[in-house]
């Protein structure tokens, strides 16, 4: 088509939002900039949206087949969709400055790597249970534990477990203390937990804490800046899980079994600190080059650029020289209001992240590394200020002959 003809529709108004599903699948889907977050199918208000949270899946679809997979029929307008779809997707044009502006009142400075914060911590939960069952300081599992003895939120979306498989990761919501706890720790297989939401309206449930990677955590400021509606209510605290990869459930059978003979129903607790750390019911240690582990990386992880989970209330992680610490990135005024409160009444233990030199280094360089990954013809802005890559130092010279 030429820039001179139409399309026989009319054209929308200056600065109206009119991107709906065939957009979405043209420009983040079909592209591979789609996460699988899942943020798009809950959020649809026709219920159109399919997905199949598993192994090589985890990528929306239009359930009217017979539309064909980019049209969408519901809606307003001439053959067009609602648009909840491109509100809600945080990898749609420019989502990065989008629920910058929400969330801080400005788009990050070209420096900050790791996204805009107020206070950087290591925390530890001060329950000794919630501090073993976690996977790093326990600091999630004390937070949302906290959240709901405060009235804060009714329930959280996070990562529960199949019940014949303790790894096989599912978005489940927990409403209690005991449930919370049955789902700390960490699985490195995706796990889109904003399907949970689904049973939240179900229980008719409104004030709601989302776990989960950046990919997950854009997507509420992401909707409240492009005035998605009702369905960007229930997410009322988002905290945010550090991440450069997720791997694909083969990686179980094919690498860890196949070649170390590490079963999969065997392993008690696993972690990623440079290298890949499983521990056995037996007691035995394992440790796995990342670079061997390297072609299971889930497609949808290609091209994330966003290793802190910058738009999250509160971001963590395991970065830095301690095991039993989590690195605590305090980003919202009101993730800083509940962390004081945490910290005032003894819930967790906290002193500053900067004592630890290596965590801050490696939190810029892993934020780096994952901006890199973002493609040029994208919308440019996570790639602003990232430094390019170092060059290699030439070979020497050979040595002159004779
Ligand atoms: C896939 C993945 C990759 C990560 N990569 C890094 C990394 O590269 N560097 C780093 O510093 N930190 C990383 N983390 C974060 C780190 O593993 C801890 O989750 C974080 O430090 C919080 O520790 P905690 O003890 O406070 O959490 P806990 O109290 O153990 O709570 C952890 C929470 O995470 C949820 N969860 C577990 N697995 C998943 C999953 N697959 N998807 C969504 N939610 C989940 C649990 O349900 C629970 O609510 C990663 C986490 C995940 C899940
Ligand atoms: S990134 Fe998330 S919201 Fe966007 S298309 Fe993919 S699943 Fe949907
Ligand atoms: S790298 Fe982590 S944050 Fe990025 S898409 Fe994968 S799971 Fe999500």
């Amino acid at each position: 088509m030429t820039g001179t003809e139409t399309t026989g529709t009319v054209a929308p108004a200056a600065g109206r939002w009119t991107a709906q599903w065939k957009e979405l699948f043209e420009e983040v889907i079909t592209t591979g900039l789609c996460t699988g977050c899942a943020a798009c199918v809950v959020t649809c208000p026709h219920d159109v949206i399919g997905y199949e949270h598993e192994e090589g899946k985890y990528v929306p679809f239009h359930l009217e087949e017979e539309l064909g997979p980019a049209n969408c029929v519901h809606g307003f307008g001439a053959g067009g969709g609602c648009t909840t779809c491109t509100r809600a997707c945080p990898r749609f044009r420019s989502w990065e400055p989008a629920a910058d502006t929400h969330l801080f009142g400005r788009v990050r400075e070209p420096e900050e790597m790791s996204g805009i914060w107020r206070q950087l911590l290591l925390t530890r939960a001060a329950d000794e249970t919630q501090h073993d069952k976690g996977q790093d300081g326990g600091f999630v599992t004390a937070m949302l534990t906290w959240l709901m003895d405060h009235d804060y939120i009714e329930a959280a979306m996070v990562s529960g477990v199949e019940d014949d498989d303790a790894w096989k990761a599912k978005p489940v919501l927990v409403h209690n203390p005991d449930e919370v706890i049955a789902t700390a720790g960490s699985r490195y297989t995706y796990c889109a937990n904003p399907l949970a939401l689904r049973q939240a309206k179900e229980e008719g449930l409104s004030r709601l804490a989302l776990v989960g990677m950046g990919c997950q955590t854009s997507s509420p400021p992401t909707m409240w800046d492009r005035k998605a509606g009702k369905v960007s209510k229930p997410f009322v605290f988002n905290i945010g899980l550090l991440c450069s990869k997720t791997f694909d459930d083969a990686i179980f059978p094919e690498l860890f079994e196949a070649k170390y003979g590490l079963r999969k129903s065997e392993m008690v607790k696993m972690n990623i600190k440079g290298v890949f750390q499983i521990w056995m019911r037996d007691g035995s240690y394992h440790e796995i080059d990342l670079k061997e582990c390297h072609q299971w990386t889930r497609e949808g992880c290609k091209h994330c650029p966003d290793f802190a989970a910058e738009h999250a209330d509160i971001s963590t992680g395991g970065i830095g020289k301690d095991n039993d610490w989590t690195l605590t990135i305090v980003r919202t005024e009101l993730g800083e209001e509940v962390i004081n409160r945490m910290i005032a009444d003894g819930t967790i233990v906290a002193r500053p992240a900067q004592e630890d030199e290596v965590a801050m280094k490696l939190l810029r360089t892993l934020s780096i590394v994952s901006r890199r990954r973002w493609p040029k013809d994208a919308d440019p802005a996570p790639t602003v200020g990232v430094p390019p890559p170092k060059k290699k130092a030439a070979a020497p010279a050979p040595a002159p002959a004779g």
